[in-house]
């Protein structure tokens, strides 16, 4: 476990050599209550806590090690803004990565993931910013609601990659986040030729 106001570091592939960093801003979305807060909180410090997470700060840093480059995270949650359905503009604003939640077990956050997503692209543009549909509280699959395969296929059917994650038990974070990682550095390549 990773002390308080400690980076959090997350190894992917081998390091040699000095490296650069770059500064990646993802911004979570989703409805009240699917997770939002923890799963940054597991980014940012791999830790769980039972009651309501408050990050108490505008965002959580993580750094990632591709070959050659570092990438640090600043991973930002709406912190309750999202109980108005909609978040401020600067928010969104700089977001490489975006990553929309929904409780697998609750069909109506499903639902909204779908308004999210629409939010997302008229905020940010097509295709300018790395989208996940996340799929969280994959522990509770007595009480599934979502398959999987629906999920994948409003992935499908809007561009975006997807995943379902455990902030609970941490299951598939770290693959989530090694992901993105590898996307968005993929599209700063791209959008400097
Ligand atoms: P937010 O409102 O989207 O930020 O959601 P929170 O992170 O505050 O989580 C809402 C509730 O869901 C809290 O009681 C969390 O403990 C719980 N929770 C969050 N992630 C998971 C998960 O992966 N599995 C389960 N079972 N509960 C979760």
């Amino acid at each position: 476990v990773l002390g308080e106001g400690k980076e959090g570091q997350q190894h992917s592939d081998s390091v040699s050599g000095p490296v650069r960093t770059l500064r990646v801003k993802m911004v979570l979305l989703g409805s009240s209550g699917v997770g939002k807060s923890s799963l940054a909180l597991r980014f940012g410090k791999d830790e769980f806590r039972k009651t309501s997470p408050t990050v108490g700060c505008a965002y959580l840093t993580r750094v990632v090690h591709l070959s050659g480059v570092s990438l640090r995270f600043e991973i930002w949650d709406t912190a309750g803004q999202e109980k108005y359905h909609s978040v401020t503009p600067l928010y969104y604003r700089g977001a490489q990565a975006a990553l929309v939640l929904y409780d697998i077990s609750s069909r109506e956050t499903f639902i909204r993931a779908q308004l999210w997503v629409t939010e997302l692209e008229r905020q940010c543009g097509p295709g300018s910013t790395v989208v996940w549909l996340v799929g969280n509280k994959a522990d509770l699959d007595q009480n599934r609601q979502v398959s999987a395969q629906e999920g994948q296929v409003l992935a499908g059917s809007k561009g975006l990659s997807f995943i379902e994650t455990s902030a609970l038990s941490g299951d598939q974070v770290s693959e989530l986040l090694d992901a993105v990682a590898h996307r968005v550095y993929g599209s700063m390549g791209e959008q400097q030729g």
